[in-house]
């Protein structure tokens, strides 16, 4: 029989396989440590890739449930086959979408911001209307990878306007006079934003 641990192992190889960027061990345990001691149970995802972070938020408690969306169709194939194995379809809602065409009613305890790094505002904009009055919202690779550090290391004309935004992403949440913003090294770099 195919356990948790084996299958959680399989997806990590075919992201690796397929250069799928998934969240890194540190930064996913961060996560479902603060869903613990928070006791989070409505999640958002803007980002869902393969479904492998939404797979191990929704592992962390039974009472948790997960709306994710995703506009690459191979990867939200590859997300509706995993949520089936690990069946968590009753509690994973995955929307085949472009996150800016989706209108969402319902409040979230959590927003996990990990999609396009060039429209972490716009997503933050657009998705702080659905969080719960003592929310959060978090968001990932705010380190880029060390580049945002290090932008010497950059070569491609593309890649340094990227950084920029992520970075005027950073300027974004610091300044933003409704959200308190810790910046934490975990993983690729967390942002965790409460509202003040
Ligand atoms: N959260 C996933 C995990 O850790 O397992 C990783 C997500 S990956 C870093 C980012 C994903 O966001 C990509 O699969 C990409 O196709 C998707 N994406 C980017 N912009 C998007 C948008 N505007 N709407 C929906 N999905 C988007």
């Amino acid at each position: 029989m195919v356990n948790t641990i084996d299958l959680i192992k399989k997806m990590k190889e075919y992201a690796e396989d397929n250069n799928v960027p998934i969240i890194t061990d540190e930064g996913i345990n961060y996560i479902r440590s603060y869903i613990k001691e928070n006791n989070i149970k409505r999640i958002l995802e803007v980002g869902a890739a393969i479904g492998y972070s939404s797979i191990l938020m929704a592992l962390t408690d039974e009472e948790i449930t997960i709306t994710t969306i995703e506009r690459d169709e191979k990867r939200y194939l590859e997300a509706v086959k995993n949520i089936k194995k690990f069946h968590l379809e009753e509690r994973i809602t995955l929307l085949y979408k472009d996150a800016f065409d989706v209108e969402l009613d319902e409040e979230f305890d959590l927003v996990f911001i990990d999609a396009a790094k060039a429209q972490n505002t716009r997503f933050f904009e657009k998705f702080s209307k659905n969080l719960a009055k003592n929310g959060t919202i978090i968001t990932d690779n705010m380190n880029f990878h060390g580049l945002v550090e290090d932008e010497s290391k950059i070569e491609s004309r593309n890649l340094r306007a990227l950084i920029r935004k992520v970075k005027a992403y950073h300027d974004f949440l610091e300044n933003n006079e409704d959200y308190k913003t810790e910046f934490l090294n975990i993983g690729d770099g967390l942002a965790v934003s409460k509202p003040i």
